[in-house]
């Protein structure tokens, strides 16, 4: 190597530490704090956490002072929707899910400095006086006002605990808060049809008194500031200038709750902070908490009280008038605050041709993913369909012609070709680069200019084009190996070919490097087959792009850095999307009052249920939860694929007398047919029996 560094001069710069030569910035990087009421899906995935974590990554490798800073909403009207509906307390729900949520992230490589929650005393400390320094500026107004309230619940119903008919769009879910559908931001006294949805009654309208901030009075001020900012993506400004245009209004920033952060004030008893006026308070919160864990409890302020850090909060387009406009006017209220550099919000992720939703339980679930996949396919099906620009589509096919055809078959390939080739022929030893020809100085320069090609992209947040640029450079040297054809030239010129072996290797650790933001684990797989000192993360993205191994170098036996995902798979992975889909309800009083779950006799006499007798069982090849049965149904026998294999074995089952649904619609479960359905009951800690009959009755016979 030492020929060639000589020869190009610039390496000497390098080794001078280019660190320096580039000014440290100090950035700020938020993900939108989710709802600690549920599981994340893909679909929060690709809106706010992970193009923040690859941009963060990113900014690590460059050098820059950043802190990544997130946690849990635990604060929100879903929060304690859920609650009454669980029958639990809301602390119940929130301990479990941040703790959920928290493992995922990690499991998936979100790299925050610190995941927080909104019930720490430090948070309520903040909100509170923020809320007091803004309300002794006298900036806040209290007024009185007619709310919904339900008489039956004896409560005042704020925001979505009403729901109705949208104004805009007659969406007939909308919330009290705002309509999901058209993204109209409501009063709730403005839904036709309002109905309280803790008892599924109309709600009266009663008098209360709340405080408000004026945002009416900041419409200047924002508007200067959007005009500050063109460099935002389009989506956003277009959403902040249509709402400047409607004219801002105040906001009532106080409810009649008991579940929030109380309001310091005197006389506000039984009334908390309004969850989107303190839940954005929770950036500020959370790094002073970050602060106080690297034991330098105020360098919180060298980031929000700092003219030189830049402030980036990633969110989904549901939450860009809180972030782009609701929060920069409580900065501005409460001055010497910076305010968000850029607020770069994704659209949303559908999941096969469908609108994800919870309710329903049609969603791929982070945790539930990671059980049986590695993270990085994931990550970059994300990255490379992000919904940036409009919405975008995740589907199980998709995922695995992605993963197949170009992890595998571009990037994977084309390591896993050159170390092969190197153990084969090389001793696992990097040959000489001594004489370089066109070709291979071309290559060099392809490498050279890598870098900044990722990084063009990723300043301006576009996860999708990023992605790309990396990938590229992985073709190029696909490309480059085919064109050399190393295969036929170490018959015929050794030392040539150790050249392009040579060059490959330089390849790799560029290609090592760039991955981090996008597939960190990957990355240090291929870091470590290359057997470089450290790891991936740690080095510079500025020298990411020059020939760095010298040669002599050893290298680590060479392993598969991504894995082929059979047609089977993904069927099954199909398969329990659609079983586990719940139909669509209607909301509102099911789960109170049971009264939208009752059918009729009919609609029961429809569901033929048999008993039958399990002759075999047995595992389904390469599907960790299915077994195969074999059933005898009166005199037919009948082939169950059934998901049971983790909670029971082919031997619990095999003579037993079980009930099934004789008459559903036959499905194929990994190229089987299910020809029905087994019962079986599951509690909520996952404990499953199976539904079986006290005596050697007939198979055949009807249950009724
Ligand atoms: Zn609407």
């Amino acid at each position: 190597m030492q020929p060639r560094r000589r020869k190009l001069g610039r390496f000497k710069l390098s080794q001078g530490k280019i660190y320096n030569l580039e000014k440290n910035k100090k950035i700020l990087v938020t993900s939108a704090l989710p709802y600690a009421n549920g599981p994340l899906h893909i679909g929060h995935i690709a809106g706010a956490y992970l193009p923040a974590d690859i941009y963060v990554r990113y900014n690590r490798l460059k050098g820059n002072d950043v802190v990544y800073i997130c946690g849990s909403d635990e604060h929100g009207v879903a929060i304690t929707i859920r609650a009454e509906q669980d029958g639990v307390k809301p602390t119940d729900i929130i301990d479990r899910f941040h703790e959920l949520n928290k493992k995922s992230f990690v499991r998936f490589g979100i790299s925050f400095d610190n995941y927080s929650r909104t019930s720490r005393p430090v948070h309520h400390e903040t909100a509170k006086e923020f809320f007091k320094d803004i309300y002794d500026k006298n900036i806040l107004k209290k007024k009185k006002e007619k709310q919904f309230y339900d008489e039956n619940a004896s409560m005042f119903l704020p925001d979505r605990y009403v729901e109705g008919t949208c104004p805009v769009c007659k969406n007939q879910g909308a919330r009290g808060d705002q309509c999901e559908k058209c993204g109209s931001d409501l009063d709730q006294t403005e839904l036709i049809n309002p109905i309280s949805k803790l008892t599924g009654e109309t709600p009266v309208l009663k008098e209360t008194s709340h405080w408000y901030f004026p945002l009416g009075d900041f419409q200047g001020k924002l508007k200067d500031y959007l005009d500050r900012h063109p460099e935002w993506k389009e989506n956003v400004r277009n959403y902040c200038y249509g709402w400047l245009k409607q004219g801002l209004r105040d906001r009532a920033v106080t409810r009649d709750l008991s579940w929030g952060i109380p309001v310091p004030l005197d006389g506000a008893d039984g009334k908390v902070i309004y969850v989107w006026f303190e839940a954005v308070l929770g950036y500020i919160s959370a790094t002073k908490e970050w602060a106080k864990q690297v034991g330098q409890p105020d360098r919180w302020k060298d980031y929000w009280q700092n003219p030189e850090c830049k402030l980036v909060n990633f969110i989904g387009k549901d939450n860009i008038v809180f972030h782009a406009v609701m929060f920069p006017a409580i900065l501005m209220a409460k001055g010497d605050y910076i305010l968000p550099e850029n607020v770069p919000a994704n659209e949303f992720l559908n999941l096969e041709g469908q609108k994800i939703s919870t309710s329903r339980n049609f969603a791929i679930w982070l945790d539930d993913y990671l059980d049986r996949f590695p993270p990085d396919p994931l990550r970059y099906m994300l990255a490379a369909n992000a919904p940036e620009n409009k919405d975008s589509d995740f589907s199980w096919k998709d995922f695995q012609t992605r993963n197949n055809s170009e992890l595998v078959g571009i990037l994977g390939n084309f390591v896993n070709r050159s170390m092969t080739f190197l153990a084969k022929n090389f001793d696992n030893t990097v040959p000489p680069a001594t004489d370089l020809d066109e070709m291979d100085r071309e290559l060099l320069k392809r490498i050279a200019t890598a870098p900044q090609s990722v990084s063009d992209a990723l300043e301006k947040f576009e996860v999708r084009r990023a992605l790309k640029a990396f990938m590229d450079v992985a073709r190029d040297a696909n490309k480059y190996f085919n064109d050399k054809e190393p295969w036929h030239m170490v018959k015929t010129d050794k030392v040539k070919c150790g050249v392009t072996m040579n060059m490959c290797i330089q390849i790799s650790r560029t290609l090592a490097i760039l991955m981090v933001p996008f597939m960190p684990y990957s990355a240090e797989k291929l870091w470590k087959l290359l057997n470089l000192n450290g790891d991936a993360a740690g080095q510079n993205w500025a020298t990411a792009g020059e020939p760095k191994v010298a040669a002599g170098h050893k290298l680590n036996p060479p392993e598969i850095l991504f894995t082929k995902i059979e047609d089977g798979v993904i069927e099954a992975e199909m398969a329990r999307l659609n079983d586990s889909q719940k139909k669509p309800e209607s909301d509102g009083k099911k789960e109170k009052t049971g009264k939208s779950n009752l059918i009729s006799f009919d609609e029961f006499k429809n569901v033929d249920l048999r008993i039958a007798k399990v002759l075999s069982a047995e595992k389904v090849e390469k599907a960790d939860k299915l077994l195969r049965l074999e059933v005898e149904v009166g005199e037919e026998k009948r082939q169950i694929i059934a998901g049971l294999a983790q909670k029971f074995s082919a031997e619990d089952l095999v003579g037993k007398r079980v009930v099934i649904v004789a008459n559903l619609k036959p499905a194929k479960i990994r190229g089987l047919e299910s020809q029905g359905m087994l019962l079986a009951a599951e509690d909520a800690n996952g404990e499953m029996s199976l539904v079986t009959v006290e005596n050697e009755i007939a198979t055949g016979a009807k249950v009724k």
